[in-house]
């Protein structure tokens, strides 16, 4: 495959909302990651009361927000941007959703203290709220890339129970993950991935950016040749977390 031609046209849903421990960082870490390997990379942002044309994008990006900015987002979602993300994900675009965005694209979230957000329904999963939040650095397994482990940090008050139609993720080996009961962390549905982790999920994670960046690919132009980068710095930074985690 000729590199120079290929360009991957991200998409970064409510930018200047959803940006909880600078969730953006992941876009940038998609971006250099593709620029690193003389590949395009356009980056559009699209916020509230902007026309989302999923059809022009191959990867989405969908930071985390506090139960307010989830709330404020429904009316925006509703008027458009909901059913153009649902036939995205039936399309099999790649997605990336953190934590309040993942839980956005579930069925509805019930936020501890009794508010009922009807979300978008494009994956079978739902979430409740409780008083007592899961903070912290954690660990799970990443079963897309058997024998991975993904270091990272949580914090949710939003308990998220998946339904038959999508699988977790991976297994939660520190912290809570889903909702610290069943073992499961994150979400994956056709090509969406949907997790927790928050901030430096990718930079730390470099097998999930690729894992991302090959779906978009293959997706796109039917095959990914992605070539290997020098990831010293980002293992080692993997490395150190993951004994803290792990031992
Ligand atoms: N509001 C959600 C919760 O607390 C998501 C928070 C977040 O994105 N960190 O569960």
């Amino acid at each position: 495959m000729n590199n120079a031609k290929q360009t991957l046209r991200i998409c970064h849903l409510y930018p200047d909302v959803l940006n909880l421990y600078g969730d953006r960082g992941n876009v940038m870490c998609l971006t250099r990651r593709l620029e690193w390997r003389g590949i395009n990379a356009e980056v559009t942002g699209v916020s509230v009361g902007e026309t989302l044309y999923a059809a022009d994008y191959d990867l989405f990006f969908i930071g985390g927000g506090q139960d307010f900015e989830q709330e404020v987002l429904l009316p925006d979602l509703a008027a458009g941007k909901a059913a153009e993300i649902v036939a995205a994900v039936e399309d099999g675009k790649t997605f990336l959703a953190i934590c309040g965005g993942y839980q956005m694209l579930g069925r509805y979230y019930k936020t501890w203290d009794g508010q009922q957000c009807d979300f978008i329904g494009a994956l079978d999963l739902y979430t409740v709220g409780k008083k007592t939040r899961m903070i912290g650095n954690y660990a799970f397994s990443f079963d897309d890339v058997p024998g991975t482990e993904v270091v990272g940090f949580e914090n949710h008050s939003g308990k998220t129970w998946l339904g038959s139609g999508v699988r977790p993720m991976g297994k939660v080996l520190a912290g809570h993950g889903n909702n610290g009961e069943d073992g499961t962390e994150g979400a994956r549905y056709k090509n969406v991935f949907a997790t927790y982790s928050h901030g430096c999920l990718l930079p730390k994670n470099p097998v999930v950016c690729d894992a991302l960046l090959a779906t978009a690919f293959t997706r796109k132009y039917g095959a990914a040749e992605l070539e290997p980068l020098d990831d010293d710095i980002e293992n080692n930074a993997h490395a150190a977390m993951k004994k803290r985690l792990l031992g």
